[in-house]
């Protein structure tokens, strides 16, 4: 049976992988079982059994909960209105560490809008399984930023959202006249929890690097003030950020102890032209 050709590309010899019943294969038969929540696991065999790669099923539940409040759609909203005046007709679109796919989810309905395609990968497998029920219509793939299994110049729009930057790997994918949003922390991105945190709180250092390949056309401030309400809400916004590992105990005590918290959410999105 011919299947649908995929966006995907085979990790084991690189051919593009067609979306069979049940599974991706590539012409040289390669095969990779779709899974019951509809990813398909593109990690070369090598890495398969490293241990717990990704954000593990804590920090993802934890993200789960806190983008669910909505707190960050003044990003997502942002983020889909570049994607929109970037993506021609038909295009394709790469969220390269796309989480559970909050922001995924969004990005795929533009990009429908446009009888366009939309794929997503990530490292963590407990994300992917929810980012593949989150995007019905998308592509979906366990799968490293730093190996994507996607063909060269085969990329319209690539979407980095706080994941790890493979600058090198998303001028291979992303075709001349492309674009690559990426999207870090603001200077002053959640003072007031690194105020309640730390006795000394240092603000972010504002980059605004080109890449090899990326001309930086452009860069959108996004900021939104928030007050969480709950001991859940409020752990599950710490329990998402890098502050979760390295926080001193006797800190994460008094945290827990707070019902209240108002936090400015703090956002860079940098619009990369790809020469
Ligand atoms: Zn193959």
């Amino acid at each position: 049976m011919e299947g649908i050709k995929s966006l995907f590309c085979c990790p084991v010899c690189g051919g593009r992988l067609s979306r069979e019943e049940g599974r991706y294969a590539c012409e040289s038969r390669h095969s990779f079982d779709l899974a019951r929540e509809g990813y398909v696991n593109l990690l070369p065999a090598n890495r398969q059994h490293s241990k717990a790669p990704g954000d593990d099923r804590d920090m993802t539940a934890a993200r789960t909960r806190f983008l669910d409040g909505g707190w960050y759609s003044p990003l997502r909203s942002a983020l889909c209105e570049l994607a929109e005046k970037a993506l021609p007709p038909g295009g394709t679109l790469l969220d390269a560490g796309c989480g559970e796919g909050w922001y995924t989810s969004a990005l795929a309905e533009i990009v429908r809008k446009k009888g366009g395609r939309t794929a997503g990968v990530d490292l963590s497998k407990p994300a992917v399984k929810k980012a593949a029920r989150r995007c019905p219509g998308a592509e979906i793939a366990v799968a490293s930023v730093y190996h994507l299994p996607v063909g060269d110049s085969s990329v319209d729009v690539l979407v980095n959202c706080f994941s790890p930057l493979a600058a090198e790997e998303f001028a291979r994918v992303v075709r001349p006249g492309g674009w690559f949003f990426y999207v870090v922390p603001g200077p002053r991105h959640l003072w007031e929890l690194k105020e309640f945190l730390y006795e000394s709180p240092y603000e972010n250092e504002e980059k605004e690097e080109e890449y090899p390949g990326f001309a930086l056309e452009g860069v959108t401030a996004v900021e939104s003030v928030f007050t969480l309400t709950g001991q859940q809400d409020i752990m599950a916004l710490f329990g998402m950020t890098p502050y979760a590992w390295k926080t001193p105990r006797e800190a994460v005590e008094r945290l827990s102890q707070t019902e209240k918290l108002t936090v400015t959410a703090q956002f860079r999105i940098h619009a990369l032209g790809r020469k």
